[in-house]
């Protein structure tokens, strides 16, 4: 059992880790001196959460990054697997089949339908079973024996899950996963909340999911294996960038690197790619689709981001070479 101040100890240490794990980040260097920038931060979502507005009234600024924290904050009561107040935990810790959703619940479960229909089962949002197999919710990950990934892939798997009409889910014993969605949804709606509270010219960061609205803004994609490395820097305007890497949360074990990114048909983490990002003006998408992308691996990852219109992406793979959608070098600042 870990005492009260070892649990301290832990908390600042994970608060520090994810602080630094942030796959993207807003690169400083790029503020003009005369741009009034107001920045706030908060811990949500297991993560830093940081809500940037420029040039606009001080006190607007400040009522408006409220609001969307309060909305970031909002959507992990809805969405959380770690928070027993939100109700996707509810259900996942409940043995009924059926269940009557919100609309606002069952459109966003339509749209996790439709990118695991997009991305052939890559983005697979009921492999809970398996990250909590290898341990990736405690804070001792290890490799789990074959029976018990054998049973856990038995117990995951999205198309167990039905979408009936007028809200109705029904599933089977399976725990619902949606690290790799919530955050980039949660982006998009602290933006919309930012708007409708008349702010022009925003940014967020949700731990490397990024939203921008208005005025260009320069992000950073950092380095899969150099601390404090940028790997590129982007040039974005009303677009959502986000990136998925082997390097925010993994362990070592037989010096073999396994990620939380798990391949859904294996059940192992998956291994062909270091870092994935991807561009969209949809952050529910660009987050899905990285996570997906990760899993595919360079090839097909690279066949379906130039499948969809408005999708760019740039993927490192296991070697640490470099693979660029048809449209990504117009984002990328020299
Ligand atoms: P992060 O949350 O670190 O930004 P991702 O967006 O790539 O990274 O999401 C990873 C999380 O998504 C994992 O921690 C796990 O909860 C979940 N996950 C892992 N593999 C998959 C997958 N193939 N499809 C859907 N969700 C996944
Ligand atoms: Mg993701």
């Amino acid at each position: 059992m870990m005492n009260v101040d070892k649990k301290k100890i832990a908390g600042y240490l994970l608060f520090i880790i994810v602080f630094f794990a942030a796959g993207i980040y807003l690169s400083d260097f790029s503020f003009e001196s005369r741009e009034k920038i107001i920045a706030r931060t908060q811990i949500l979502m297991g993560t830093v959460v940081e809500v940037r507005t420029r040039n606009e009234n001080e006190d607007r600024s400040n009522s408006a990054i409220n609001a969307a924290f309060k909305e970031i904050k909002r959507i992990d009561d809805l969405l959380s697997t770690y928070n027993s107040k939100s109700t996707i935990w509810k259900i996942n810790n409940s043995e009924k089949k059926k269940y009557i959703l919100s609309d606002e619940l069952f459109n966003f479960l339509l749209r996790c339908d439709s990118i695991w229909i997009l991305t052939e089962g890559a983005f697979d949002p009921a492999l809970g079973s398996l990250t909590k197999a290898w341990g990736f919710y405690s804070d001792t990950p290890s490799v789990p024996a074959q029976k018990i990934i054998d049973k856990a892939l038995l117990k995951s798997g999205w198309k167990s899950v039905r979408l009936i009409d007028k809200g109705i889910i029904e599933k089977e014993s399976l725990l619902l996963d949606f690290g790799a969605i919530a955050k980039g949804y949660a982006a998009d709606k602290a933006i919309e909340i930012l708007k409708s509270h008349g702010i022009k010219d925003a940014f967020v960061n949700l731990g490397g999911q990024i939203k921008v609205t208005g005025n260009s803004w320069t992000v950073g994609i950092k380095h899969p294996r150099v601390f404090n490395l940028l790997l590129a820097k982007l040039k974005i305007k009303n677009y959502s960038v986000s990136t998925s890497g082997d390097y925010e949360k993994f362990f070592f074990e037989q010096g073999e690197r396994y990620c939380h990114i798990i391949d859904p048909k294996t059940g192992y983490p998956a291994s062909k790619c270091k870092s994935v990002t991807v561009i969209n003006k949809d952050g529910m998408l660009a987050d899905a689709l990285s996570t997906a992308c990760f899993v595919l691996g360079p090839l097909d990852a690279m066949s379906l981001i130039n499948s969809i219109p408005g999708t760019e992406g740039l993927v490192v793979n296991s070697s640490g070479n470099w693979f660029m959608s048809n449209g990504f070098k117009k984002f990328l600042i020299k």
